[in-house]
């Protein structure tokens, strides 16, 4: 399909775009504390993914917004203005959700013009409105089927259409993609993202599926247990994670012991003395240092002390584990003819890039 955006739908990117600051946001459901001290500000016209394992706080983040869900304490302003307490009818948000939630006995067309009756738009202009989205959603040809009658697929890219039908400030995804199959997921990945960027309209799109928030997001805010642990640029967020429950959600990630100079500037690990590229963590000298597996490299050593456990075939690549002394497993990522003699069972050196992504504390 194309994502053109009509003219009346855009405007100019950049001057309808709304920046969004979450400040401090609590909110406890009995006793479960579903937000606790939540910061984290949107910037105009970009994709803002939030990640995170599951129960901690997205969903609930992400309709506060919406005003769905009210906090026991924080605000949230959209362009400076304290929405905080503004009735979600009021507070200019398009919202899709996981299920499709479109109206079954409406058509595909009535229901993307269904907020636009709401507001008393009279028919003529809001039948032209919902045809000019469902056209910008590529289902131009589908306005008078059912719900019952569209795929998936089509019934979220419906579901979008809707979302949009309002010119609301801000778009609001909730894990808009993960009742569809793969292959429809990937597609409406890269719609999404196209119309997002044309439109210019800043969207925060909760999912926990770190590839798909890694590849659609301007940025990425993680997660964990009601607050923010860190927000970065995909990039970023992978190769310089700030804290270890980071480094290890986001990408693949194995811990190796090493052990801290007195001086906190270097730490020892497999027999060398790496330097350290952050803040050396506080408490005891002995440590992890985490590492990519496409940065360890691995060789055949018949006297090597190592031994590889378990392969799997990824694609472009074979991904080993390996056991070292001790019990400590490394994952290493080998190019396929390089991992052809490493079967279960081969004896192997490794060796720990120059520079580790992180040192930790020592969990174990
Ligand atoms: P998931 O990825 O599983 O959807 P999430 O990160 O979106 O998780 P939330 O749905 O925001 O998490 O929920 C955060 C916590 O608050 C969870 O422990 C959840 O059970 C709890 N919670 C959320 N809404 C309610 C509610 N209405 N009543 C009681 N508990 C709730």
């Amino acid at each position: 399909m194309t994502l053109t955006a009509p003219a009346t739908q855009a405007e100019p990117a950049g001057t309808s775009a709304a920046t969004v600051e979450f400040r401090g946001l609590r909110r406890a459901f009995g006793s479960t504390v579903a937000l606790d001290g939540f910061d984290l500000t949107a910037r105009p016209g970009e994709l803002l993914a939030l990640l995170g394992p599951s129960g901690c706080g997205k969903t609930t983040a992400l309709r506060m917004l919406a005003g769905f869900e009210h906090p026991d304490s924080g605000d949230i302003l959209v362009d400076g203005e304290d929405v905080t307490r503004v009735p979600a009818h009021r507070r200019d948000a398009g919202m899709v959700f996981q299920s499709y939630s479109l109206f079954p006995h409406l058509s595909a067309l009535d229901n993307v013009a269904f907020g636009l009756r709401m507001r008393k738009i009279r028919t003529g202009e809001r039948r032209a409105r919902a045809a000019e989205l469902l056209d910008l959603v590529g289902l131009a040809d589908r306005g008078d089927q059912y719900p019952h009658q569209l795929s998936g697929g089509q019934q979220q890219r419906i579901a979008l259409a809707r979302a949009l039908a309002l010119r609301p400030r801000v778009l609001l995804l909730d894990e808009p993609l993960s009742a569809l199959d793969a292959k429809v997921r990937l597609n409406l990945r890269e719609e999404i993202r196209r119309l997002q960027q044309e439109l210019g309209i800043t969207t925060l799109f909760v999912t926990h599926d770190q590839e798909e928030a890694l590849s659609m997001a301007d940025r990425v805010a993680v997660m964990r247990a009601g607050r923010l642990e860190q927000c970065a640029a995909p990039a970023e967020l992978y190769a310089r994670p700030t804290t270890a429950f980071v480094a290890e959600f986001v990408g693949t990630m194995s811990r190796v012991p090493g052990r801290l100079a007195e001086a906190r500037d270097t730490v020892e690990v497999l027999g060398r003395r790496l330097p350290l590229d952050g803040d050396a963590p506080e408490g005891a000298l002995d440590v992890d240092v985490l590492v990519r597996p496409e940065a360890v490299r691995v060789a055949a050593d018949a006297e090597g002390t190592a031994r590889v456990v378990a392969t799997a075939f990824l694609g472009s690549a074979i991904r080993l584990t390996v056991r070292l002394a001790g019990a400590t497993e490394v994952k290493a990522d080998l190019p396929t003819h390089e991992a052809a003699a490493l079967a279960p069972g081969a004896p192997v050196t490794v060796t720990l890039p120059e520079r580790p992504v992180l040192v930790a504390p020592r969990t174990a």
